[in-house]
């Protein structure tokens, strides 16, 4: 097994009516690595996003991730590399509404098969992470913006992901809570986690230790090769 979490291999996406999304994107991302994939509305980040989260299957190439061969994998068993390997943060949060914030995140254990209390111990200590201990029993409309990605940050790390794909993870945030996140972004790439943050703002994406720059559906430029595209 190599040393990379993701290895996209010559991956292609298309749609029907000739859309090319993805056109022949290679890339490789280290474990413990905090990367941005940077581009514009429809340059295809997404949709690579879609293809890394085994979200979405690509129609031609390889897509390895944490070791798997994804096309090799039954649905059972990439059910099961999402669930266990792979953490993601969306733009909209997509928390329980009414559920406790304790609870939302101990559910990011149910597929993995840890015991109730277990699973609690685990959120709480999650939350706590995340600075918001104090918060455990207040349901996601009582927080702010903010404080509820955090939550989902919490959630997508709980079950100690290879990877954590965040996209646009401060789109709908104002810039005082989007640093916030993205702080904790960097707090969990220094204790180990590997991050990969999907975003157009290329602020956001310059303060990250490696850009890969999307457009048409290519890598257009990647921060950890060679300014001749070779590494
Ligand atoms: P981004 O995330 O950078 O905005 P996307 O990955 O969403 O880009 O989209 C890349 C291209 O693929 C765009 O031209 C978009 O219109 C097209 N596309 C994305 N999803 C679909 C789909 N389900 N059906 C058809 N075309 C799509």
């Amino acid at each position: 097994m190599s040393g990379d979490v993701v290895a996209l291999d010559q991956v292609a996406k298309r749609y029907a009516g000739d859309v090319i999304a993805l056109d022949q994107v290679s890339l490789r991302i280290g474990y413990g690595e905090l990367v941005a994939i940077v581009g514009p509305s429809g340059s295809g980040k997404s949709t690579m996003l879609n293809v890394i989260g085994t979200l979405d299957e690509p129609t031609s190439g390889t897509v390895v991730i944490d070791g798997h061969d994804v096309a090799r994998l039954s649905d059972r068993q990439l059910s099961a590399l999402r669930a266990t390997r792979i953490g993601f943060v969306f733009q909209q949060f997509h928390l329980a509404p009414g559920v406790p914030v304790v609870d939302n995140v101990a559910d990011g254990l149910l597929y993995a098969g840890v015991p109730r209390r277990e699973r609690r111990r685990r959120a709480e200590a999650a939350l706590d992470r995340v600075g918001l201990g104090h918060r455990l029993g207040h349901r996601p409309h009582e927080l702010s913006g903010g404080e509820r990605q955090r939550v989902a940050v919490a959630r997508a790390v709980v079950g100690e992901p290879a990877v954590l794909l965040a996209d646009e993870p401060t789109g709908n945030l104002d810039t005082g809570s989007g640093t916030a996140v993205l702080d904790l972004l960097h707090e969990l790439h220094r204790a180990g986690t590997t991050v990969v943050v999907i975003t157009h703002d290329r602020e956001i994406a310059a303060a990250l230790p490696r850009q890969v720059r999307m457009r048409d559906g290519r890598i257009r430029a990647d921060s950890r090769l060679a300014p001749s595209g070779v590494s």
